[in-house]
């Protein structure tokens, strides 16, 4: 059995979109699994195969495909013949010592052609399985699924399914920029527009070298390990220290917080457009801290000009922090570290801040020169994965900026 046969979303595939959609989760299933032994990755009648060479594990590229967003299922698979007694004989030969309380057969017939149609498949080479090993047929709660797909001019056989990721294709749904802090819920953030199908942009505030590069640190393994799910990330990296200093200095304490959000979002706002992205994300949530309520949000909403998007201001802390451990980056995102906004918060934030009030504070601010400073600041880092990837350029690689600004 050394191919796989992956089953995508159905839902994305109405209409012109189907090819496109198609196209690009070919091209990420490749690159995910450059490294490992896969010999051919093509299409086939609403499905993908993957051909293993001989140095493939199943296991190793089961771990890549769980984290491609568009796959529904995946399963290893045997090809054959589309052949009923050719099907039996090679899935028997496979099932190998293999036993179950009860069994039954799934069959798909994608070419209508075939003369049988998928129950008659399925009472003919299940009847075939019981008669061999003396399994017991279960037809509605069976221990072992075996899927039969008929397709033209051949067919595939499997055991079980693995789920995958769901969502989108990586790149299909345009570019946006993440506001990624080192906390819990902005990587959550980052991810669930990935899983939409988004390139993700990644951008860091620190307030280095007023506080350690801990922050840092910090958003370059957050984006190594989200960049197994989009494949390629760029973090930018912003300084801001010197900005909040200067906030600090001339801005009473419960306007503060709203004024650093809305420089973070000047800022970023910049580096998105260079990159071509469409809009904003960050990790607010309603009511989550004192400084995120509504009339704070639209005053930080009131600087943009492109749409702020705020994927988790209507989860709770327990759902964020349940998707952070499954993503993976909650073990990063709890190490402790001074966050730029920690040493500069103000212990009580306004929580209604009125944009009148906050535009006359801030002009008495060098806005324009602090964007044109912190833009000269950024530092640039790619990401790919896998780490082997072709495509990495030896300026490129995880954790080596390059001096470049983008
Ligand atoms: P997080 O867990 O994402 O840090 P938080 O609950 O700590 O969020 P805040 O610190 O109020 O919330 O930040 C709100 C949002 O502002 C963050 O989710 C993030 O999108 C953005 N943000 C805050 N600090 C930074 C930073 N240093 N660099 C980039 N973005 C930041
Ligand atoms: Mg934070």
């Amino acid at each position: 059995m050394n191919s796989i046969v992956v089953h995508y979303q159905e839902i994305a595939l109405k209409g012109k979109n189907r090819p496109w959609f198609i196209g690009r989760l070919v091209r990420n299933i490749r690159q995910a699994t450059s490294d490992l032994d896969v010999t051919h990755v093509r299409t086939l009648n609403g499905r993908v195969e993957l051909v293993l060479g001989p140095r493939a594990s199943y296991d190793d590229v089961r771990g890549r495909l769980e984290h491609v967003f568009g796959i529904a299922n995946f399963s290893r698979a045997g090809r054959t013949r589309p052949d009923i007694q050719t099907i039996a004989d090679a899935l028997i030969r496979d099932l190998g010592d293999r036993e179950t309380p009860s069994f039954r057969v799934s069959a798909k017939r994608s070419d209508k052609r075939f003369p049988m149609t998928s129950p008659e498949i399925e009472r003919e080479i299940g009847g075939r399985i019981k008669s061999a090993r003396g399994w017991h047929v279960d037809l509605s709660n069976p221990a072992l699924t075996i899927n039969v797909e008929m397709l033209t001019g051949e067919a595939f056989y499997s055991f079980g399914k693995d789920r995958g990721p769901g969502g989108l294709p990586t790149g299909i749904s345009g570019r946006v920029a993440c506001l990624l802090s080192g906390g819990i819920d902005s990587p959550v953030a980052a991810w669930r527009l990935m899983k939409r199908g988004c390139s993700v942009l990644l951008v860091h505030f620190h307030s280095y070298p007023l506080l350690s590069r801990a922050s840092q640190d910090k958003v370059r393994e957050l984006a190594e390990l989200l960049t197994a799910y989009q494949l390629h990330s760029r973090l930018q990296m912003v300084a801001f220290g010197e900005i909040q200093r200067e906030i600090v200095l001339s801005i009473p304490q419960p306007l503060r917080v709203v004024l650093y959000r809305r420089m973070m979002v000047r800022i970023a706002e910049q580096l998105a457009l260079r990159w071509n992205a469409k809009a904003l994300v960050t990790g607010e949530v309603v009511g989550q801290v004192a400084s995120q309520t509504l009339e704070n949000m639209a005053v930080i909403d009131s600087v943009a000009s492109m749409p702020i998007l705020r994927p988790l201001v209507g989860t709770d802390k327990e759902e964020i922090t349940a998707e952070a451990e499954r993503i993976g980056t909650y073990p990063i995102s709890i190490v402790p570290d001074q966050d730029c906004c920690q040493l500069f918060t103000p212990r009580h934030p306004a929580t209604r801040a009125h944009l009148f009030e906050v535009e006359t504070a801030e002009k008495s601010l060098p806005i324009a020169e602090w964007i044109v400073r912190a833009l000269g600041s950024v530092t640039v880092e790619d990401y790919y994965f896998p780490r082997t990837s072709s495509e990495v350029r030896p300026s490129a690689s995880p954790g080596h900026p390059t001096s470049e600004v983008t």
